[in-house]
């Protein structure tokens, strides 16, 4: 398979050239197809890092932005450290680079104006933060299509974070697709996240 086959916009796909990915690694070959149909679906993905699971959900939270409406929330990522918000921000910055007037901003302690809350095609934050601005009505969630947690075991298990991921989507609009990455998925977090993504494809690599 290649990137062409996904279809993905040209302005994507000029991304990924730029950041010199010729084509889809496995878990990007097998999940992006699924990722990507409409009507969406959600998924639970078991794969290791350094295997290019962050490039799949990143090209999924670019396909479902749509770039008229920049300052609209329309993809949200969980990550359980600011320092991996921020990696993933700059990962959809980068494989995005082409994508014209597309904002991305880190929910993470600190870091979003009290006056203008978030304005941004894309969120990545920490799970508390995101719950504190959603809450101060900071943080416009009535157009978000899409929720990745990443690290899903780590966000999901432990007992303040998971609390927080389930709270933050309850606030959510109730059809939204819902993706889960992790590297492992010890059983008792497998029954958490079946809640958390129901109906979802699980796919391990
Ligand atoms: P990850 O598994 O998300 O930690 O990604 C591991 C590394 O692989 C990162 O440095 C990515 O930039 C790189 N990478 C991800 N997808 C591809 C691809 N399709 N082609 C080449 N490199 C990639």
């Amino acid at each position: 398979t290649s990137f062409e086959q996904l279809g993905l916009p040209k302005e994507i796909h000029d991304g990924l050239l730029a950041m010199n990915y010729k084509k889809p690694s496995k878990i990007q070959e097998k999940a992006l197809p699924l990722m990507l149909a409409n009507p969406p679906q959600n998924m639970i993905a078991q794969s290791q890092s350094g295997t290019g699971k962050t490039g799949a959900f990143v090209l999924t939270v670019l396909s479902r932005i749509d770039l008229k409406k920049p300052t609209q929330p329309q993809a949200l990522v969980l990550a359980p450290s600011r320092e991996l918000a921020r990696q993933i921000q700059s990962v959809i910055q980068s494989i995005g680079q082409f994508c014209t007037d597309l904002i991305v901003e880190a929910a993470i302690p600190g870091n979003v104006s009290r006056e203008t809350g978030v304005k941004a095609s894309a969120v990545v934050g920490t799970p508390g933060t995101v719950m504190d601005l959603i809450r101060r009505r900071q943080f416009d969630v009535s157009q978000l299509k899409l929720l990745v947690i990443d690290e899903a075991d780590n966000m999901l298990d432990q007992q303040g974070l998971g609390d927080q991921c389930v709270r933050v989507k309850s606030m959510l609009p109730k059809d939204i697709q819902i993706l889960l990455f992790s590297a492992t998925f010890p059983e008792k977090v497998m029954t958490y996240a079946e809640r958390f993504a129901p109906n979802a494809h699980q796919m391990k690599l």
